[in-house]
């Protein structure tokens, strides 16, 4: 009896064994074929299969990023292609939002130190002074029928989306923060672009206004 016992426990645990190598066998092979795709997408400046791959940069990150580093790609180019990926995906969708639905969210670091827009419910509220190339922006932006505002933090975005009833979203901010906007965004179900600082920290930073004002063309 005993030994029937024995032989049976010891089957069950080689069989789980074996059905739990045989999970991991499928997970690394699929997270290491999207972690392929990615690595060529970058190299040669085209995403392959956008959905795949925001599935594999959002799920399966924790995976992706030490796989992606035998490629020698760093962390930020990670959250970089993640970025660009998420825009394909929404760019379509956000051109089809009505001009008067959407959104442009600045970050307050951007502004120049000698800013004198005052701070509002609805964020900063910039006067247009010419210190820096918010004013510009926001004039060239609002007259394509955008809402622009300059955010301090979430809660203002979040607000004033709900506010405006606003169904499309270009969100300008750093590396960490765009992806962070951007899986917010995409959880109330709101196609947002992304465009990250080309340099971040907490005052004058700086962005590509070419990029800016391509990305607003693009969209028509
Ligand atoms: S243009 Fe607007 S955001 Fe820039 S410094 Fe002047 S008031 Fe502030």
């Amino acid at each position: 009896m005993n030994e029937f016992v024995y032989t049976t426990i010891g089957r069950i645990v080689v069989d789980l064994a074996f059905v739990v190598l045989v999970i991991l066998a499928i997970f690394f092979t699929i997270t290491f074929l999207i972690s392929l795709i990615i690595a060529l997408s970058f190299k040669r400046g085209k995403v392959y299969f956008p959905r795949l791959m925001l599935f594999g940069i959002s799920v399966l990150e924790g995976v992706v990023r030490p796989t992606l580093r035998l490629f020698s790609i760093d962390s930020s180019s990670v959250d970089r292609i993640g970025i660009e990926l998420r825009n394909r995906v929404s760019l379509p969708r956000l051109q089809a939002v009505p001009k008067n639905k959407r959104a442009v969210f600045f970050p307050q670091c951007l502004r120049s130190k000698e800013c004198p827009a005052r701070l509002t419910p609805e964020g900063v509220e910039c006067i247009g002074c010419g210190r820096c190339e918010i004013g510009k922006a926001k004039k060239v932006s609002e007259k394509e029928g955008y809402k622009v505002f300059i955010a301090p933090g979430s809660s203002v975005i979040k607000r004033m989306i709900k506010k405006y009833d606003i169904k499309g979203v270009i969100g300008v901010a750093c590396n960490r923060e765009v992806r962070e906007g951007l899986e917010l965004c995409g959880s109330y179900g709101i196609p947002t672009l992304g465009i990250p600082l080309t340099r971040d920290g907490c005052v004058e930073t700086l962005l590509d206004w070419r990029e800016f004002y391509e990305v607003i063309e693009e969209l028509g």
